[in-house]
């Protein structure tokens, strides 16, 4: 292992009080609003608009809320803020924060007049908040991002771009104000030759496909996008004409880039999807320990038993192992400090199979009353397992790690 000159002399663990009060100030959020709306909006299945207005009110999804959290250089803020509302409820929590992929994704690939103009209106104000959609998916297109179709044309003689393709998963797909669409400029390159775009609202090209009906996260809308014939002007290709150019020319003369437009967004967002899925573990745990005290079979509350306690200690201890690696990914990230072991995809793949472990532990303690959908254990388990799967399976987490610590071409 090298140790490098970042590791500062003084090394603490301790949160300050501003990360504390933001954590309990969004706590109490979760615990008052979310957790009490989860189970209409599961069942519902639908985007909470009253939830998402309550949370814009009180300055939680706002523009102004998410500058002051990436603000904060030990990149905590944000990590604490995503455990805590998918600690009141996954599917919500995603309702809310499920434009941060698109403001990730503009952060990351758009010039600073980009930011500023599409940033604010990921987020809208606080009496009519806006959604955001991150699209980068397609039919046959899921784990190989480089394969996907949709092609984005340019038009010199009226400076415009018009994208055409189908994308499918799409969270808040067809519903945000903002949509950000990968496309590919080049198919010849791959991912190397894709761009990422920005749709505004009300551009006739671009409409909502079929909504899909999901296992778990249920508050969150999840449909395709469909471009037909999408026209936008020259400036909302992300990061510029110019520096597209540059960067396909590199890629033609097989010269090595910086940035792959999906990537570099997937790899800066893992820590916060991490931290989401530790939020569902945690609230499993915490439900399950204090079950397991008060349920009384032989006579005994079962936490007596070995079999019950040993459960619960492994999940509490997988919970604080998860939590490091997402902090340790969180600070790299807020610290450009480069994921050179795949640090990212390491907390996001803990962080997701722990949830998924975690939340079927949860419902054995409960034994039939975590199977029934009048306790919230099953819930958790079915938001759980999109933590295994979305932004990177864990498969392809452990493709990126193998190739990180090997400098191996594992597939
Ligand atoms: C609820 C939900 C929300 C989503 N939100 C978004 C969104 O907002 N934006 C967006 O762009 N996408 C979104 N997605 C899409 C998501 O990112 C993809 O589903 C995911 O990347 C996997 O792609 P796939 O479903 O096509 O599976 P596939 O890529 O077909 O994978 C199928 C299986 O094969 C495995 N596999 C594939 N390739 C390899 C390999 N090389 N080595 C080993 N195993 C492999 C996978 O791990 C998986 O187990 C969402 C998906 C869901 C379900």
């Amino acid at each position: 292992m090298e140790y490098k000159e970042f590791a500062v002399g003084e090394y603490s663990l301790q949160l300050s009080e501003d990360q504390l009060g933001i954590a309990q100030w969004v706590h109490h959020f979760a615990e008052n609003v979310v957790r009490p709306a989860a189970e209409e909006w599961d069942e519902r299945e639908e985007t909470p608009w009253p939830i998402i207005q309550e949370a814009a009110k009180i300055g939680l999804y706002s523009f102004d809320f998410v500058a002051n959290g990436y603000a904060d250089k030990t990149g905590l803020t944000l990590a604490l803020v995503n455990e805590e509302l998918s600690w009141g409820d996954a599917g919500i929590a995603l309702a809310i924060f499920g434009s941060s992929l698109a403001v990730a994704g503009i952060f990351a690939n758009g010039t600073d007049e980009q930011i500023a103009e599409w940033i604010p209106q990921c987020f809208g104000s606080q009496d009519k908040p806006h959604l955001a959609a991150f699209a980068v998916s397609e039919p046959d297109a899921g784990s190989d991002v480089s394969s996907l179709r949709t092609s984005a044309v340019y038009s010199p003689k009226d400076d415009t771009w018009t994208l055409n393709g189908r994308k499918t998963w799409i969270t808040n797909g067809g519903i945000a104000d903002v949509h950000v669409i990968v496309a590919s400029v080049d198919p010849s390159l791959g991912a190397r030759g894709q761009a990422s775009f920005v749709v505004g609202p009300g551009n006739p090209g671009l409409s909502m496909g079929q909504k899909f009906k999901k296992l778990g996260i249920r508050a969150s809308h999840t449909a395709e996008v469909v471009l037909d014939d999408c026209k936008i002007p020259g400036n909302a290709l992300l990061g510029g004409k110019e520096a597209l150019d540059e960067r396909l020319a590199r890629a033609r003369e097989g010269k090595r880039s910086q940035s792959q437009a999906a990537l570099a967004t997937f790899e800066a967002s893992r820590p916060m999807v991490g931290a989401q899925a530790l939020g569902i573990a945690r609230a499993a745990y915490e439900y399950s320990l204090e079950y397991a005290k008060e349920r009384v079979q032989f006579g005994r509350p079962i936490i007596e038993n070995q079999a019950i306690a040993f459960k619960l200690a492994d999940m509490a201890t997988s919970i604080d192992a998860a939590r490091l690696l997402v902090h340790r990914a969180a600070w790299m990230a807020a610290n450009k400090v480069p994921f050179a072991s795949a640090e990212g995809s390491m907390s996001k793949l803990f962080a997701g199979e722990t949830a998924v472990r975690v939340t079927e532990e949860a419902i054995q303690i409960l034994g039939g009353y975590g199977y029934v959908r009048d306790y919230p254990v099953q819930r958790w388990y079915r938001d759980a397992k999109i933590y295994t799967i979305f932004e990177g399976t864990s498969e392809i987490q452990r493709l990126i790690i193998s190739r990180a610590i090997s400098k191996v071409h594992i597939r």
